[in-house]
């Protein structure tokens, strides 16, 4: 039976993510540097160490983790979505957003919780500032569209992915279904999200083909189902001989070559 379906990851796979954060980073930090004697570049890996042990603490964690949110999602996301546990996650992320910028900056020996306020308001607006998608993205979307079922796959909050996908909008009329795994209830690497995204599509395992960067969720997810996978290793990182990966490219060009061949 022959691929009549991709189903393509989002975050660093067709968006360029961690640049969009990197970005925010950067212009937060060095506006910091204008108004203190801090290394923008050591205030950023204070604010993502801080960010990072805030998150972990807090009652939610297991439920990012089953959902797939990372903690710097948490420092501009608003989680305004209808299941119980998000909604305790929106009451705990507007302070979860201060105290990582004041923790950070404290840990450097700035006592400033209203700078940490400014900072943690100016990363939500520098962040929705910069949406960065690869630079083939589009192409290689255009050359798929109409030839094959396109299913856009996002372990995430709703309202977060939903955001991002309103901030690069010409992304979703590319595809057929968007699933997010906030709605569903499990996220990536679950079975379960791939047998309901085969039910959605009306496709058998062999039929897909799952496209996406992240080896712990889209390929192990994926490979869970037997559905064949492409592995998008654009910064050369190790395999990992537990994880089945049916394919290894290192850019959505060279997937789409590749496919053109299946
Ligand atoms: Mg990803």
């Amino acid at each position: 039976m022959s691929i009549n379906t991709i189903i393509f990851d989002l975050d660093d796979t067709l968006l360029w993510d961690k640049q969009s954060i990197q970005t925010a980073f950067d212009k937060t930090c060095e506006y910091a540097a204008t108004l203190h004697n801090v290394e923008p570049k050591q205030l950023e890996e204070s604010v993502r160490a801080e960010a990072r042990k805030l998150y972990e603490s807090y009652e939610t964690y297991d439920y990012t983790v089953l959902i797939g949110i990372n903690p710097f999602e948490g420092l501009w996301g608003t989680f305004d979505d209808p299941t119980p546990q998000f909604q305790k996650m929106k009451e705990i992320i507007p302070q979860y957003q201060k105290d990582a910028w004041t923790n950070g900056l404290k840990a450097l020996g700035i006592d400033d919780p209203a700078l940490g306020a400014e900072l943690s308001e100016r990363f939500v607006e520098e962040r929705k500032k910069a949406p960065y998608v690869y630079e083939d993205t589009y192409a290689v979307l255009d050359e798929l569209k109409g030839r094959y079922q396109l299913v856009l796959l996002t372990n995430g909050a709703p309202s977060l992915q939903n955001l991002k996908l309103e901030i690069t909008p010409e992304i979703r009329a590319y595809f057929d279904h968007v699933i997010i795994s906030g709605d569903f209830g499990k996220g990536k690497p679950d079975a379960s999200i791939f047998e309901y995204v085969m039910q959605k599509a009306g496709i058998s395992a062999e039929e897909g083909i799952m496209v996406g960067d992240n080896l712990n969720t889209d390929i192990l997810g994926s490979s869970r189902v037997s559905m064949p996978n492409v592995w998008i290793n654009r910064e050369n990182k190790a395999q990992n001989p537990e994880i089945p990966t049916t394919y290894e490219v290192t850019s959505l060009t060279e997937f789409l070559n590749l496919v053109k061949t299946l």
